[in-house]
């Protein structure tokens, strides 16, 4: 048997939240079992645990949307026994029980295999939440954002999308622009790479169509207002790459950055993104994220932690990056 954390429905809409033991029987489906060894607390496995939003879509659940681990037995071609092995997404976590748990049985599709170069607990401070940073990057490229154009601006910054997207952009070269709501921050977010703190209410305010041009491009996770002044302040040409509702899952904007600037807004999402992009954000992930930046922005815990950590989260409270160590 091994430890899990269980939501299950209690009520009309209430869940409860507790540390069991499973056996394999009660796992789903799926073609290949891994022993989990780490997982992580992204923002959508704070929603999960603590149900303040519909995340949980059966009952009961093993949340935790990430994990790493070693495959016990497989049935897939694609993997052996003894195979270090990375999930993100997929519905995990959500349907199909999740990382918070000693063993995952899930499809082999969903799973890619530990790239060179990266630890099991690198791969998890990574998380959902640093794979989806790297994908912002590679839309940014994809868009011709490059270093010579101008600043960047990275939204929710010291949370975890936004901390391992400060550190690549400042890698290859870019001049990022940190927005933060925690000013005590500043040091944190410079020794990541950042040229610039700026408040994070000097984007929150009452958007208007057209601000002054002033970044080149951005990586936003928190969207609603912040997103809205964010495209306003976006240079002639340029693009956003949006992957984030931290701030709220509206978007109060105008057609005027991108009928007048030409200005592009870039849909994010690392779920259901395809295995040869995940590959590819893997490898860029190992070449230009710096292993020192991601040591520092990781905090670990053990199960019994996460239950906190989700209400952290929630609360903003996390600063960058948390791995669950499962044998903790
Ligand atoms: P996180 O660590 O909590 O980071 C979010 C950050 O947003 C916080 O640290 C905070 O940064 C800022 N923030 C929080 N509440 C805010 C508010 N009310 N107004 C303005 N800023 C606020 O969470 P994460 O795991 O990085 O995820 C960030 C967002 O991306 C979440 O919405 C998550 O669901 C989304 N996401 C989406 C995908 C996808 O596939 N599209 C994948 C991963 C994550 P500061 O304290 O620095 O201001």
């Amino acid at each position: 048997r091994f430890p899990a954390i269980l939501v299950s429905r209690e009520g009309e809409k209430g869940q409860k939240v507790e540390k069991t033991d499973l056996g394999l029987d009660d796992l789903m489906e799926g073609d290949v079992v891994v022993s989990v060894e780490h997982s992580t607390v992204n923002y959508k496995d704070g929603l999960a645990v603590t149900g303040k939003a519909p995340v949980v879509r059966r009952w009961p659940m093993v949340p935790g949307i990430d994990f790493a681990g070693t495959v016990d037995a497989s049935d897939n071609d694609e993997f052996k026994p003894g195979d270090k092995v990375v999930l993100n997404g997929w519905g995990v976590g959500e349907t199909h029980y999740g990382g918070f748990a000693g063993k995952a049985r899930v499809k082999g599709d969903w799973l890619i295999h530990l790239p060179d170069g990266l630890s099991g607990a690198q791969a998890m401070a990574i998380g959902t939440a640093g794979y989806t940073a790297m994908l912002c990057v590679l839309a940014l490229e994809r868009q011709e954002v490059t270093p010579d154009k101008g600043p960047v601006v990275v939204t929710g910054a010291a949370g975890g999308v936004g901390s391992v997207a400060v550190s690549i952009l400042s890698k290859l070269g870019y001049e990022v622009v940190a927005s933060t709501g925690r000013a005590g921050e500043a040091d944190y977010l410079k020794g990541l790479g950042a040229a610039e703190i700026i408040g994070r209410d000097e984007l929150s305010g009452q958007p208007r169509a057209l601000n002054k041009e002033r970044f080149a491009g951005g990586v936003d996770a928190v969207g609603s207002t912040t997103l809205a002044n964010v495209l306003s302040m976006t240079k002639y040409g340029g693009s956003v790459a949006a992957c984030g509702l931290a701030g709220g899952m509206d978007l109060p904007t105008t057609v005027a950055p991108f009928i007048l600037r030409g200005v592009s807004l870039i849909g994010v999402d690392s779920v259901m993104a395809p295995k040869s992009r995940r590959i590819e954000a893997y490898s860029r992930l190992v070449r230009d994220l710096d292993h020192d930046k991601l040591a520092a922005m990781t905090t670990t815990i053990g199960l019994d932690g996460v239950e906190q950590a989700a209400a952290d989260i929630l609360a903003g409270k996390v600063r960058g990056r948390v791995v669950v160590d499962i044998a903790a």
